[in-house]
Protein backbone atom coordinates (compact mmCIF):
# COMPACT_ATOMS: atom_id res chain seq x y z
CA UNK A 1 0.00 0.00 0.00
CA UNK A 2 2.02 3.05 -1.21
CA UNK A 3 1.26 5.81 0.76
CA UNK A 4 -0.36 8.80 -0.83
CA UNK A 5 1.74 11.92 0.58
CA UNK A 6 5.35 12.74 0.69
CA UNK A 7 7.97 14.92 1.61
CA UNK A 8 10.43 17.56 0.52
CA UNK A 9 13.00 19.57 1.96
CA UNK A 10 14.89 22.96 2.05
CA UNK A 11 17.54 23.83 3.67
CA UNK A 12 19.16 27.40 4.69
CA UNK A 13 22.73 27.82 6.43
CA UNK A 14 25.79 30.14 6.62
CA UNK A 15 29.46 29.57 6.24
CA UNK A 16 31.26 28.56 9.39
CA UNK A 17 32.19 31.98 10.28
CA UNK A 18 30.16 34.59 11.62
CA UNK A 19 31.40 37.61 9.57
CA UNK A 20 30.88 36.12 6.24
CA UNK A 21 27.45 37.78 4.64
CA UNK A 22 27.16 35.12 2.47
CA UNK A 23 24.47 32.72 3.44
CA UNK A 24 23.87 29.57 1.83
CA UNK A 25 20.83 27.70 1.25
CA UNK A 26 20.57 24.13 1.31
CA UNK A 27 16.93 22.46 -0.09
CA UNK A 28 16.38 19.63 1.01
CA UNK A 29 13.85 17.68 -0.95
CA UNK A 30 11.78 14.26 -1.27
CA UNK A 31 8.76 12.89 -1.62
CA UNK A 32 6.54 10.53 -2.99
CA UNK A 33 7.41 10.34 -7.29
CA UNK A 34 5.41 12.35 -9.48
CA UNK A 35 4.18 15.05 -6.86
CA UNK A 36 6.18 17.75 -8.39
CA UNK A 37 9.18 18.13 -6.29
CA UNK A 38 11.87 19.01 -8.57
CA UNK A 39 9.57 21.06 -10.48
CA UNK A 40 8.82 22.85 -7.30
CA UNK A 41 12.19 23.46 -6.49
CA UNK A 42 13.45 24.30 -10.01
CA UNK A 43 10.40 26.65 -10.00
CA UNK A 44 11.28 28.52 -6.70
CA UNK A 45 14.64 29.38 -7.71
CA UNK A 46 14.83 29.48 -11.26
CA UNK A 47 13.88 33.07 -11.63
CA UNK A 48 16.65 34.53 -9.07
CA UNK A 49 19.08 31.51 -10.52
CA UNK A 50 22.75 33.46 -11.32
CA UNK A 51 24.85 30.33 -11.73
CA UNK A 52 24.25 26.50 -11.60
CA UNK A 53 26.44 23.42 -11.00
CA UNK A 54 24.04 20.68 -12.10
CA UNK A 55 20.62 20.81 -13.52
CA UNK A 56 18.36 23.36 -12.19
CA UNK A 57 17.92 24.66 -16.41
CA UNK A 58 14.40 25.96 -17.09
CA UNK A 59 15.14 24.00 -20.46
CA UNK A 60 16.69 20.29 -19.53
CA UNK A 61 13.74 17.91 -19.08
CA UNK A 62 14.06 16.36 -15.66
CA UNK A 63 14.72 12.98 -14.91
CA UNK A 64 12.55 11.38 -12.46
CA UNK A 65 14.68 11.31 -9.10
CA UNK A 66 15.92 7.33 -8.21
CA UNK A 67 18.92 8.51 -6.30
CA UNK A 68 19.78 11.32 -3.90
CA UNK A 69 20.93 14.45 -6.20
CA UNK A 70 22.84 17.36 -4.89
CA UNK A 71 23.03 20.35 -7.11
CA UNK A 72 25.06 23.56 -6.35
CA UNK A 73 23.57 26.93 -7.54
CA UNK A 74 23.76 30.97 -6.89
CA UNK A 75 20.66 32.61 -6.36
CA UNK A 76 20.73 37.05 -5.72
CA UNK A 77 17.71 37.74 -4.07
CA UNK A 78 17.52 41.68 -2.65
CA UNK A 79 21.06 42.55 -4.16
CA UNK A 80 22.46 39.56 -2.34
CA UNK A 81 24.29 36.36 -3.78
CA UNK A 82 23.24 33.63 -2.39
CA UNK A 83 24.66 29.99 -2.44
CA UNK A 84 21.96 27.04 -2.36
CA UNK A 85 22.72 23.80 -2.16
CA UNK A 86 19.73 21.76 -3.16
CA UNK A 87 18.72 17.42 -1.92
CA UNK A 88 16.70 16.22 -4.69
CA UNK A 89 15.87 12.76 -3.11
CA UNK A 90 13.01 10.27 -4.28
CA UNK A 91 10.15 9.79 -1.79
CA UNK A 92 8.99 6.99 0.01
CA UNK A 93 6.59 4.57 -1.06
CA UNK A 94 8.91 4.72 -4.37
CA UNK A 95 10.27 1.37 -5.69
CA UNK A 96 13.36 0.06 -4.77
CA UNK A 97 16.41 0.94 -6.64
CA UNK A 98 19.36 -1.35 -9.05
CA UNK A 99 21.19 -1.64 -5.60
CA UNK A 100 18.48 -2.81 -4.03
CA UNK A 101 18.15 0.05 -1.58
CA UNK A 102 15.06 0.30 -0.48
CA UNK A 103 13.54 4.08 -0.45
CA UNK A 104 10.79 3.13 1.59
CA UNK A 105 12.86 2.36 4.36
CA UNK A 106 14.69 5.27 3.90
CA UNK A 107 12.56 7.87 3.57
CA UNK A 108 10.82 6.98 6.67
CA UNK A 109 14.24 7.73 8.34
CA UNK A 110 14.75 10.96 6.70
CA UNK A 111 15.64 12.04 10.13
CA UNK A 112 18.49 10.21 10.10
CA UNK A 113 19.89 11.93 6.77
CA UNK A 114 19.81 14.86 8.76
CA UNK A 115 21.92 13.67 11.78
CA UNK A 116 24.43 12.32 9.39
CA UNK A 117 24.70 16.13 8.28
CA UNK A 118 24.89 17.27 11.55
CA UNK A 119 27.52 14.32 12.60
CA UNK A 120 29.52 15.26 9.89
CA UNK A 121 29.39 18.92 10.90
CA UNK A 122 30.08 18.08 14.40
CA UNK A 123 33.05 16.16 13.70
CA UNK A 124 34.89 18.90 11.93
CA UNK A 125 33.72 21.38 14.71
CA UNK A 126 35.80 19.43 17.14
CA UNK A 127 38.55 18.54 15.30
CA UNK A 128 39.07 22.18 13.40
CA UNK A 129 41.54 25.17 14.62
CA UNK A 130 38.86 27.82 16.18
CA UNK A 131 39.95 29.99 13.10
CA UNK A 132 39.49 27.57 10.55
CA UNK A 133 36.20 28.12 8.46
CA UNK A 134 33.81 24.82 8.36
CA UNK A 135 31.52 24.08 5.69
CA UNK A 136 28.31 24.60 6.65
CA UNK A 137 26.60 21.30 5.43
CA UNK A 138 23.61 21.18 8.07
CA UNK A 139 19.99 21.56 6.43
CA UNK A 140 18.14 24.66 7.04
CA UNK A 141 14.89 23.60 5.29
CA UNK A 142 13.10 20.58 4.39
CA UNK A 143 10.18 21.09 1.96
CA UNK A 144 7.08 18.39 2.80
CA UNK A 145 4.86 17.60 -0.12
CA UNK A 146 1.48 16.84 0.67
CA UNK A 147 -0.48 14.83 -1.95
CA UNK A 148 -3.73 17.04 -2.66
CA UNK A 149 -6.13 14.33 -2.06
CA UNK A 150 -8.08 16.85 0.01
CA UNK A 151 -8.33 14.01 2.30
CA UNK A 152 -5.56 15.03 5.20
CA UNK A 153 -2.46 12.92 6.35
CA UNK A 154 -1.72 9.50 6.22
CA UNK A 155 -0.44 7.75 9.21
CA UNK A 156 2.92 7.74 7.63
CA UNK A 157 2.59 11.14 6.96
CA UNK A 158 2.41 12.10 10.82
CA UNK A 159 5.05 9.81 11.76
CA UNK A 160 7.65 11.34 9.70
CA UNK A 161 6.94 14.77 9.86
CA UNK A 162 6.97 14.13 13.74
CA UNK A 163 10.36 12.82 13.15
CA UNK A 164 11.47 15.38 10.81
CA UNK A 165 10.22 18.32 13.09
CA UNK A 166 11.92 17.75 15.65
CA UNK A 167 15.30 17.40 13.83
CA UNK A 168 14.99 20.36 11.37
CA UNK A 169 12.92 23.19 10.12
CA UNK A 170 9.90 21.54 8.25
CA UNK A 171 7.35 23.21 5.94
CA UNK A 172 4.47 21.61 4.35
CA UNK A 173 3.02 22.77 1.09
CA UNK A 174 0.35 20.86 -1.14
CA UNK A 175 1.78 19.55 -4.32
CA UNK A 176 0.18 20.38 -7.60
CA UNK A 177 -2.57 22.77 -5.93
CA UNK A 178 -4.02 22.62 -9.31
CA UNK A 179 -5.94 19.26 -8.88
CA UNK A 180 -8.25 21.48 -5.99
CA UNK A 181 -10.64 23.51 -6.56
CA UNK A 182 -10.00 27.26 -4.22
CA UNK A 183 -12.60 26.08 -1.62
CA UNK A 184 -11.60 22.09 -1.84
CA UNK A 185 -8.14 23.71 -1.53
CA UNK A 186 -8.89 26.17 2.17
CA UNK A 187 -10.74 23.00 3.53
CA UNK A 188 -8.21 20.52 2.74
CA UNK A 189 -5.36 23.26 4.37
CA UNK A 190 -7.68 23.31 7.70
CA UNK A 191 -8.07 19.72 8.16
CA UNK A 192 -4.40 19.42 7.58
CA UNK A 193 -3.97 21.78 10.32
CA UNK A 194 -6.13 20.52 12.49
CA UNK A 195 -4.31 17.03 12.49
CA UNK A 196 -1.17 18.74 12.94
CA UNK A 197 -2.73 20.50 15.94
CA UNK A 198 -4.14 17.04 17.25
CA UNK A 199 -0.86 14.92 17.10
CA UNK A 200 1.27 17.98 18.65
CA UNK A 201 3.40 18.55 15.58
CA UNK A 202 5.35 21.75 15.72
CA UNK A 203 6.79 23.33 12.88
CA UNK A 204 8.78 26.30 11.99
CA UNK A 205 8.57 29.43 12.14
CA UNK A 206 8.72 29.12 16.12
CA UNK A 207 8.40 32.44 18.76
CA UNK A 208 11.04 33.32 20.53
CA UNK A 209 11.77 36.29 23.39
CA UNK A 210 13.99 38.12 20.90
CA UNK A 211 11.17 38.80 18.29
CA UNK A 212 9.48 42.26 18.00
CA UNK A 213 5.29 42.83 17.67
CA UNK A 214 5.96 42.53 14.31
CA UNK A 215 7.91 39.45 13.84
CA UNK A 216 5.24 37.92 16.00
CA UNK A 217 2.33 38.47 14.39
CA UNK A 218 4.26 37.51 10.69
CA UNK A 219 4.72 34.37 11.96
CA UNK A 220 1.06 33.86 12.96
CA UNK A 221 0.55 35.14 9.82
CA UNK A 222 2.30 32.01 8.29
CA UNK A 223 0.71 29.58 10.52
CA UNK A 224 -2.67 30.62 9.06
CA UNK A 225 -1.76 30.01 5.54
CA UNK A 226 0.45 26.52 6.18
CA UNK A 227 1.04 24.07 4.13
CA UNK A 228 1.33 26.71 1.19
CA UNK A 229 -1.10 25.63 -1.65
CA UNK A 230 1.82 25.69 -4.60
CA UNK A 231 2.00 24.60 -8.13
CA UNK A 232 4.90 24.47 -9.74
CA UNK A 233 5.96 24.58 -13.82
CA UNK A 234 9.18 24.62 -15.67
CA UNK A 235 7.15 25.78 -18.78
CA UNK A 236 7.11 29.23 -19.92
CA UNK A 237 3.37 30.27 -21.07
CA UNK A 238 2.14 33.39 -22.85
CA UNK A 239 -0.06 35.71 -20.62
CA UNK A 240 -1.39 39.36 -21.58
CA UNK A 241 1.57 39.15 -23.89
CA UNK A 242 4.25 38.34 -21.30
CA UNK A 243 6.02 35.20 -20.93
CA UNK A 244 5.69 33.92 -17.03
CA UNK A 245 6.20 30.06 -15.75
CA UNK A 246 2.62 28.65 -16.07
CA UNK A 247 0.14 25.30 -16.76
CA UNK A 248 -2.36 25.15 -19.25
CA UNK A 249 -5.25 23.23 -17.72
CA UNK A 250 -8.48 22.06 -19.26
CA UNK A 251 -9.81 25.26 -17.71
CA UNK A 252 -7.47 27.88 -17.71
CA UNK A 253 -4.09 28.90 -17.92
CA UNK A 254 -2.50 29.30 -14.73
CA UNK A 255 0.49 31.98 -14.22
CA UNK A 256 2.20 30.39 -10.56
CA UNK A 257 3.35 33.75 -9.67
CA UNK A 258 -0.12 34.92 -9.71
CA UNK A 259 -1.16 35.05 -6.12
CA UNK A 260 -4.95 34.63 -7.25
CA UNK A 261 -4.01 30.83 -8.71
CA UNK A 262 -1.66 29.84 -5.87
CA UNK A 263 0.49 30.34 -2.69
CA UNK A 264 3.93 30.26 -4.43
CA UNK A 265 4.88 33.88 -4.05
CA UNK A 266 4.18 33.65 -0.37
CA UNK A 267 6.06 30.30 -0.04
CA UNK A 268 9.18 31.80 -2.15
CA UNK A 269 9.36 34.95 -0.19
CA UNK A 270 8.58 33.41 3.02
CA UNK A 271 12.11 30.94 1.63
CA UNK A 272 14.16 33.61 0.25
CA UNK A 273 12.86 36.91 2.42
CA UNK A 274 11.19 37.16 5.10
CA UNK A 275 12.88 33.68 6.60
CA UNK A 276 15.64 32.74 5.12
CA UNK A 277 18.18 34.15 8.54
CA UNK A 278 15.22 32.71 10.73
CA UNK A 279 16.22 29.32 9.20
CA UNK A 280 19.54 29.31 9.23
CA UNK A 281 19.87 30.47 12.99
CA UNK A 282 17.05 28.07 13.78
CA UNK A 283 18.75 25.49 12.73
CA UNK A 284 22.10 26.34 14.45
CA UNK A 285 20.75 27.33 17.31
CA UNK A 286 17.54 25.01 18.17
CA UNK A 287 18.02 21.63 16.11
CA UNK A 288 21.68 21.27 15.76
CA UNK A 289 22.10 22.77 19.51
CA UNK A 290 19.89 20.10 20.36
CA UNK A 291 21.60 17.44 18.26
CA UNK A 292 24.85 18.53 19.72
CA UNK A 293 24.09 18.39 23.20
CA UNK A 294 22.79 14.76 22.86
CA UNK A 295 25.86 13.71 21.62
CA UNK A 296 28.37 15.20 23.82
CA UNK A 297 26.73 14.51 26.46
CA UNK A 298 26.33 10.49 25.38
CA UNK A 299 30.46 10.69 24.77
CA UNK A 300 30.97 11.57 28.04
CA UNK A 301 28.89 8.69 29.67
P1 LIG B 1 8.90 14.47 -8.44
O1 LIG B 1 8.99 13.04 -8.79
O2 LIG B 1 8.14 14.66 -7.15
O3 LIG B 1 10.22 15.17 -8.43
O4 LIG B 1 7.97 15.16 -9.56
P2 LIG B 1 8.39 15.98 -10.87
O5 LIG B 1 8.81 17.36 -10.52
O6 LIG B 1 9.33 15.15 -11.67
O7 LIG B 1 6.95 16.12 -11.61
C1 LIG B 1 6.21 15.00 -12.02
C2 LIG B 1 5.16 15.42 -13.06
O8 LIG B 1 4.20 16.29 -12.50
C3 LIG B 1 5.76 16.19 -14.24
O9 LIG B 1 5.10 15.76 -15.41
C4 LIG B 1 5.42 17.64 -13.97
O10 LIG B 1 5.30 18.41 -15.13
C5 LIG B 1 4.10 17.53 -13.25
N1 LIG B 1 3.91 18.62 -12.29
C6 LIG B 1 4.84 19.20 -11.49
N2 LIG B 1 4.29 20.18 -10.75
C7 LIG B 1 2.98 20.23 -11.07
C8 LIG B 1 1.87 21.05 -10.64
O11 LIG B 1 1.99 21.93 -9.78
N3 LIG B 1 0.65 20.79 -11.22
C9 LIG B 1 0.48 19.82 -12.15
N4 LIG B 1 -0.74 19.65 -12.63
N5 LIG B 1 1.48 19.04 -12.57
C10 LIG B 1 2.72 19.23 -12.05
MG1 LIG C 1 12.13 14.39 -8.56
Amino acid sequence: DRTQAAKAGIQIQRHGSCIDHDPCAVPFDSGQTGLGKSTMVNTLFASHLVDSRGRLDVDDPIPQTTAIEETQHSIVENGVRLKLNIIDTPGYGDQINNDGYQYADYSIHADLQIKDQYSGYLRKELTAQRDRHIADTRVHCCLFFINPTGHGLKPLDITVLRKLSEVVNVVPVIAKADSLTLEERELFKERIRAELQQHAIKLFPFDTEELDAEEIQLNERIRTMIPFAVIGSEKTVVIDGKPVRGRKTRWATINVEDERHCEFVYLRNFLTRTHLQDLIETTSLMHYEAFRAKQLTALKE
